[in-house]
């Protein structure tokens, strides 16, 4: 069903085993930048996963036994048509997740698009490994196969972006898949599955069942016929998870928070530290796990630092996400916006002082907007590093910035969190580039830059946030069973 008028609420259906499927309940879906519900997701639990992995399950044995190149054909066929709906994602991204159309059109879509082209052609050029025992007179070599039916579950913050980097990978492996998306953001997933046919998917090779994560997610989870988690979201999901296919002895990708810290030293290029650190730490309203939340500033040059970073700050225009001019949309929901709030109240009980932002400027929203759920990009100072605001993942327009003296100081409180997604390290001295680089806690470092990234090279954090690495290699190996096999001659 589409919109019958323009008031009436966009109702979704499951996609199972190649058709549109109504479910029995339904849940409500919000624009987060007017507050009004506008959607109905599906409300899917045990029943609804099962139709979906029984028609993966049937769908595997032709799905897997097509060569790499059949796959990567129809892969590239769909990254076409999603192309050529360009517009029409990011116009339903923006109003769903509240993000700005800029972003929506300029990264979240085109990475939904490139996610294809990208396994399409990398699956293409895998080669497995072999080895000689002349003196056992044997040769050793290695084979890949699909493991089966992969669940897929992602967040709300980059919706088809992070499903795609997952269902690409997966199907051009050969498994099938059932996804189930974030239900505060499933309408382009539901978008997608309009174009799974014409691009030569076959039914049942890609299903996508919408719902909670404690419903739908769980019975995903549980599913005995399922031997293949990858997860993106929280720590704490992450951890139930977890708990929930040990008995089962699920293969688990999962991809976690972050509490990224930035390294500024005094040798570095103020001019170009400056615009990336806040973009890094406002993109997509600070929505990113990949966003920097603590700014470690050397001493010296941390005035001139703040005075900069401020001021910088305040020109990011907050509001409407469908004006083009706009670079701060709404927060996913409201009960996001309270919690975000709540670490900058929590921060200045502590004693810290808000700079900029929540509390201190006026935010003037236009009439259509009053109640969504948005707030200024806010700069934090005086945070002591033991504060919930430097430990704890913010995910919101929120960074803190704080001083340092050392090299050896700077690194030992960077580390000092359960986190270890990404970091940004700022200098011009190449050897100290390399040498914080190497003692960072983190599986990706990023330096005098942020946000660049090869697909091809692993992706992936260290300690709370997450388990394994998802990239061309490392997805091709979490997405396949390899089998050691012997030839004696
Ligand atoms: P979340 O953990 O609340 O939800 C993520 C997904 O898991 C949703 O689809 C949700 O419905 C589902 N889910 C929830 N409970 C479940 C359960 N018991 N069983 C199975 N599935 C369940 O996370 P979120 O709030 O949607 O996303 C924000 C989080 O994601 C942040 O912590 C952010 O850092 C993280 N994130 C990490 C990466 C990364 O690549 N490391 C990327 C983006 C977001």
């Amino acid at each position: 069903p589409t919109m019958a008028h323009s008031k009436a609420l966009l109702v979704l259906e499951n996609f199972i085993g190649g058709k549109f499927v109504p479910c029995s309940s339904y849940i409500d879906s919000y624009n987060p930048s007017t507050g009004d519900v506008y959607c109905r997701v599906p409300d899917s639990g045990k029943e609804e996963v099962e139709a979906a992995v029984k028609a993966a399950k049937d769908a595997f044995p032709v799905w897997s036994s097509k060569s790499p190149l059949e796959r990567s054909q129809i892969l590239n066929k769909l990254a076409d048509l999603i192309e050529h709906d360009l517009e029409a994602f990011a116009q339903a991204e923006s109003k769903d997740q509240g993000k700005t159309i800029t972003f929506a059109r300029t990264v979240d879509i085109p990475r939904a698009v490139h996610n294809f082209r990208f396994f399409a052609s990398s699956i293409l050029h895998h080669v497995t490994e072999c080895t000689e025992m002349p003196a056992m007179g044997c040769v050793h070599y290695t084979s890949r196969a699909p493991v089966g039916v992969a669940g897929l579950i992602s967040p709300w913050n980059l919706p088809l972006y992070l499903l795609t980097w997952k269902i690409a990978p997966a199907i051009a492996c050969g498994n099938t898949v059932v996804a189930k998306p974030s239900e505060m953001t499933s309408v382009t997933a539901w978008m997608m599955c309009k174009l799974l046919e014409k691009a030569g998917v076959p039914p049942g090779v890609v299903n996508v069942v919408f719902g909670t994560g404690a419903k739908a997610g769980e019975a995903l989870v549980c599913h005995p016929d399922v031997p293949l988690i990858s997860f993106t979201g929280s720590t704490l999901t992450a951890q139930r998870i977890a708990e929930k296919s040990a008995p089962h002895c699920k293969r688990l990708s999962l991809e976690l928070g972050g509490k990224n810290p930035a390294i500024v030293f005094d040798d570095a290029d103020l001019s170009q530290c400056i615009p990336t650190t806040v973009r890094s730490s406002f993109a997509n309203q600070g929505e990113i796990c990949l966003c920097t939340s603590r700014i470690f500033v050397q001493r010296g040059i941390y005035r001139e630092f703040l005075k900069r970073f401020v001021a910088e700050a305040k020109k990011w225009k907050t509001g409407n996400p469908s004006d083009p001019a706009i670079d701060v949309g709404a927060l996913i929901s409201k009960e996001h916006l309270e919690k975000v709030r709540n670490y900058v109240k929590k921060a200045q009980a502590e004693g810290a002082r808000v700079l900029c932002g929540e509390g201190v400027d006026p935010l003037a929203l236009p009439p259509g907007n009053q109640k969504g759920y948005f707030m200024l990009p806010t700069v934090i100072a005086e945070v002591k590093d033991e504060s919930c605001c430097m430990q704890e993942e913010i995910f919101g327009p929120v960074t803190c910035v704080v001083a340092f003296d050392t090299e050896e100081e700077v690194i030992k409180r960077a580390n000092g969190v359960k986190y270890g997604l990404a970091a940004t390290v700022w200098s011009s001295n190449v050897g100290r580039v390399h040498r914080v680089a190497h003692r960072l806690q983190s599986g990706l470092v990023w330096t005098n830059c942020w946000l660049v990234r090869d697909l091809n090279l692993p992706f992936g954090g260290m300690k709370a946030s997450g388990i394994g690495r998802e990239g061309a290699k490392d997805s091709y190996e979490f997405f396949t069973e390899v089998k050691t096999i012997t030839i004696k001659h």
